[in-house]
């Protein structure tokens, strides 16, 4: 079965802008899926809903077989969000904010699993510094940590290389490869191209809240 499947999904926002227009879509286990498509195309929304965090106006999300709006606390311990930005405390230390963020999902502390979370990151030798004295690399990477922090199936990755220079996409992009080896599902927003092309398995392509098409990536770019 699809790890997360998405059924006739459509939002309709209070001041009456469609964002969604019916989705349909099923992500398997393992796979990392790109949602590629320009601004106000309507990818945030989309994983917004997956993720619990914004309501859907009619349809079904079922993530490991629990639905999102009903079970909303099974499917949210089995996600893993990665915002565009840092929004935590600047003068918190690396190890602080990364294992807070395992508490914030009600999970025991577990020190080895986040001492391996931050050696996998490189960002073992930072762990006593503070999020302000980390480079952009860096704290892009502490936004991944935290999100893996309570070992999630799923990891969702909002426009992780938006306004990064070429070094750290490149460095990103091995990031999502490496994450990808430890069994975790990945799906990623992006507008960029090249970031579906270098670490999709699937491209879905959306704009003004429709799913025009999902592909693998090889037959994709081959129509590009
Ligand atoms: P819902 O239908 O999920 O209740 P709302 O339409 O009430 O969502 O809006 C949720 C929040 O998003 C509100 O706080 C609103 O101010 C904010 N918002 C409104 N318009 C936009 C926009 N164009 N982009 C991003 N956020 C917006
Ligand atoms: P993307 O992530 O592809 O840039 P979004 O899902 O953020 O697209 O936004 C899709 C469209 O929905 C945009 O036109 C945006 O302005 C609008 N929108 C997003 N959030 C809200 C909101 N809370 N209320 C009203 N409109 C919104």
């Amino acid at each position: 079965a699809p790890i997360v499947s998405i059924d006739r999904l459509t939002k309709t926002y209070g001041n009456g802008f469609e964002a969604l227009k019916g989705i349909d879509l099923d992500i398997e286990e393992g796979e990392i899926l790109a949602l590629l498509g320009p601004n106000g195309a309507g990818k945030t929304t989309l994983i917004s809903i997956i993720c619990g965090l914004v309501n859907p106006g009619s349809g079904k999300v079922m993530v490991a077989g629990h639905d999102v709006v009903k079970d909303f606390r099974a499917t949210r311990a089995l996600i893993g969000l990665v915002p565009q930005e840092l929004t935590t405390d600047m003068f918190e230390t690396v190890w602080n904010t990364v294992s807070f963020s395992r508490g914030v999902h009600g999970k025991k502390p577990d020190p080895a699993l986040i001492e391996s979370i931050l050696k996998d990151l490189s960002l073992w030798e930072k762990k006593d510094n503070t999020l302000r004295e980390l480079s952009g690399g860096m704290k892009r990477r502490v936004l991944i940590a935290k999100a893996l922090a309570h070992e999630p199936k799923i990891l969702f990755l909002d426009e992780p290389t938006a306004g990064v220079d070429v070094n750290l996409r490149r460095e990103m992009w091995q990031v999502v490869e490496r994450l990808r080896e430890n069994g975790v599902t990945i799906i990623l927003t992006t507008h960029y191209i090249e970031e579906a092309e270098e670490i999709a398995d699937r491209v879905g392509v959306i704009n003004g809240g429709r799913l025009l098409l999902v592909e693998e990536k090889r037959a994709l770019m081959q129509k590009l």
